[in-house]
Parts: C-alpha cells; sequence; structure tokens
C-alpha cells in the first residue's frame, strides 16, 4: 500500500472509532510521526493531505525540517534534554514531551528571548511503567503524595511566562491487545478533567494513541494521535 492510501485507512479508522463514541471526526488530529523517515516520505504525506508531523529528536529534525520546506506543524513527541531546549524553539510549533519543571522552565526562558509563545502538553507516566517516560503520576486517584507532587508540578509550569499549557500526553505500554491499553487512556483523561477542575485551567488537548492503539485512544477522547508505522511502514 502507498503512503496515500495507508493515511486514507488512518483517516477511515479514526473516523469509525469517532463514530462509535459519538465524536466528530475533525475533532482528532492527525499527526504522522516521521521520525527516521526520509524527507521524501514526509513530502508524500504532505502530498496526501497531512499537515501535521511528529519527530522525536533534535538533531534528526535540524536537519530534516528545513528540507521539507513546507507549511506544516510540527510536534516534538520525544525526551528532551535540558541544554537541548533552547534548539527546540525555531523548529518545532508543539512540544508534547515537556515532563519536569526543569525543563519547562528552560523552554520558558528560551521563547521568552526569542518572543512569541510555545504550546505545550504534559507527558505523563500513568501506567507506572518504569521504561517510560513523562511525569510520574501512577496512583494519583488515591495516594495523596503522587497526587500533590503532580499537581505541584503542573502548576509551576502553567504559572511560567511564555508556555501555554494546552493539554496532556502519554504513551501507554505495549500491551497484546489495544483493548489492554484502555484504562491508560481513560486514566489520562480523568487526570486531565480533575486537574483542569481544581487548577481552573483549560486542558483542551490529549495527546494519545499510536500505530497499535489509536482506535480505542480515540474512543476515550484523544484530541491528537501519533502514527508512524499505519502510515509510513515498519521502521
Ligand atoms: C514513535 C512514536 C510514535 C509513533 O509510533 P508508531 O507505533 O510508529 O505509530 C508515537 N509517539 C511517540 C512518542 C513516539 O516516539
Amino acid at each position: 500500500m502507498s503512503i496515500a492510501e495507508n493515511i486514507q485507512q488512518v483517516r477511515e479508522t479514526i473516523a469509525a472509532a469517532c463514530v462509535r463514541a459519538g465524536r466528530d471526526p475533525a475533532s482528532v488530529t492527525l499527526i504522522a510521526v516521521s521520525k527516521t523517515r526520509p524527507v521524501e516520505m514526509i513530502l508524500a504525506a504532505v502530498a496526501a493531505g497531512v499537515q501535521h508531523f511528529g519527530e522525536n529528536r533534535v538533531e534528526e529534525a535540524e536537519s530534516k525540517i528545513p528540507q521539507v520546506n513546507v507549511a506544516a506543524t510540527w510536534h516534538m513527541i520525544g525526551h528532551i534534554q535540558s541544554r537541548k531546549a533552547k534548539d527546540v524553539l525555531p523548529l518545532f510549533n508543539v512540544v508534547h514531551s515537556v515532563d519536569r519543571f526543569k525543563l519547562a522552565e528552560k523552554l520558558a526562558r528560551a521563547v521568552v528571548e526569542r518572543g512569541g509563545r510555545l504550546d505545550v502538553l504534559i507527558e505523563i507516566n500513568i501506567s507506572g511503567e518504569e521504561s517510560k517516560g513523562g511525569l510520574p503520576a501512577f496512583g494519583w486517584q488515591t495516594d495523596p503524595a503522587v497526587r500533590a507532587a503532580v499537581w505541584d508540578e503542573i502548576r509551576q509550569i502553567s504559572a511560567l511566562p511564555g508556555l501555554k499549557v494546552r493539554g496532556l500526553m502519554t504513551m501507554a505500554p505495549i500491551v497484546p491487545t489495544m483493548e489492554a491499553a484502555r484504562p491508560v487512556f481513560v486514566g489520562l483523561r480523568e487526570l486531565r478533567d480533575h486537574l483542569s477542575a481544581s487548577l481552573g485551567v483549560s486542558l483542551p488537548e490529549l495527546s494519545m494513541g499510536m500505530t497499535d492503539d489509536y482506535p480505542v485512544a480515540v474512543e476515550e477522547g484523544a484530541t491528537m494521535v501519533r502514527i508512524g508505522r499505519a502510515i509510513f511502514g515498519e521502521r
């Protein structure tokens, strides 16, 4: 199948999940995750109507994004070392992987120097898997210490100048069936609802769902899905 056919199929799958959940398909943004893919493949996705791309490494993005050279929205979805924070700004429109205050502070300082504003999501580790990045939030529903730590961190990040916290991002663990990932997506949505209500901030975006689990993520409220292999093939 061609990249265009794959994109068509992904869009149809998103639309079907929206029908099941009573959602408007226009409320879900498809982000094509183009990490490791050559510029030609990205341009094929652009030609098929994709406007949002995700990359996970600053160095790779520095060489690829200028070459792509078309109007697109670039999403940083990978771990960012604090010393690289300033390099993110000229490349990306949205950062999904803000997972600690120290990084947020570095990004905020760079935004203020440069002028303007940066849309960010807070990456959350919902499942408690040690190998996963994200602000640790496993047990927030029942453990007051975890809850206090999560609330404090997000309150501090939200107060930084130059950053607009738009919502939350998570990665589900690798599980045998996509149904097994559902509790993680429900957990992220519930955390968003509680944070939003108690901090009095609007957090409209939920970035969740990848090739193996995005239909379930959309059923549970994803507003951004990050899809690599279903569009570009196996890495
Ligand atoms: C690679 C990656 C994706 C896309 O994964 P696929 O399984 O190829 O769809 C999504 N999100 C993040 C953070 C990634 O690193």
